[in-house]
């Protein structure tokens, strides 16, 4: 029952409380803040000499194209790293964090990343940050959804079968350019070996050691 009286008969409840950063350290400087604290590509705020990082940072998000709060351990570890490197002085720059959620429903895997919300809030897409989905549901407990936008892919959602979630995750923060594999894009045997050329293609997106370890792993 909820505070206002309202019934909802339910065999269970899950939870979604949402993170609020905490911006009392801030309060009376000159550190530009919005929903959190704003920092650029160097986990740096408009106060030089001052990063921040993690749940409290509101850094670029890769796929929205502006700053954002993606409250997310390994988004909270990246920062931190990136904000410790600049501020030895090793410039470094920070690509960026985006939406992701990987989940176990008792015997069901669910995995969505990027802008894979379609209803309004914090969390969901505004207008025209989609132009194309692509669905589809081969058995009752598989779906997979891919969310595109200018041929690049913005957003996935995986329940059932996970397998190719890295993949999608890789082409996705990458910004690659799908136009030529889109019919591929939710099927189960997508691989590594399959996508080698589009990445080749595109070496300039990935760090030499990101690249290296791409090519060992399909042993080239
Ligand atoms: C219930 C829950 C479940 C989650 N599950 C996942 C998950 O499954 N996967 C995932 O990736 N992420 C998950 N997260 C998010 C993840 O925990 C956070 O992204 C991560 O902890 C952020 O690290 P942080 O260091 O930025 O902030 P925090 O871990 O919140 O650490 C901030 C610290 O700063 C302290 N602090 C605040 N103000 C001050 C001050 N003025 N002076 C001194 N200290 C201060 C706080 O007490 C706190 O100890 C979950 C979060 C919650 C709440």
């Amino acid at each position: 029952e909820t505070a206002d009286g309202q019934v909802f008969p339910c065999d269970l409840v899950v939870v979604g409380k949402g993170v609020d950063p905490n911006m009392e350290l801030v309060g009376d400087t000159r550190i530009n803040t919005d929903y959190g604290i704003v920092v650029d590509n160097y986990c740096q705020t408009n106060v030089p000499g001052v990063f921040a990082a993690g749940d409290v940072a509101q850094a670029p998000d890769i796929i929205r194209g502006e700053t954002w709060i993606n409250a997310l351990w390994p988004c909270a570890v990246e920062q931190g790293r990136i904000a410790a490197l600049n501020m030895l002085g090793e410039e470094t720059v920070y690509r960026g964090s985006m939406r992701m959620n990987s989940v176990q429903f008792f015997d069901l895997p669910v995995i969505s990343a990027g802008l894979a919300v379609l209803t309004p809030g914090p969390l969901g897409a505004r207008a025209g940050e989609h132009d194309e989905t692509m669905e589809d549901r081969p058995s009752e407990l598989v779906y997979r959804k891919v969310f595109l936008k200018d041929d690049t892919i913005v957003g996935f959602v995986q329940i059932g079968e996970i397998g190719t979630a890295g993949l999608l995750k890789i082409l996705m923060e990458r910004r690659l350019d799908v136009s030529h594999i889109k019919s591929d894009l939710l099927s189960p045997r997508l691989s590594l070996g399959f996508l080698l050329p589009l990445i080749q293609d595109n070496r300039d997106r990935f760090n030499e050691r990101e690249f290296q370890e791409l090519m060992e792993s399909v042993g080239v």
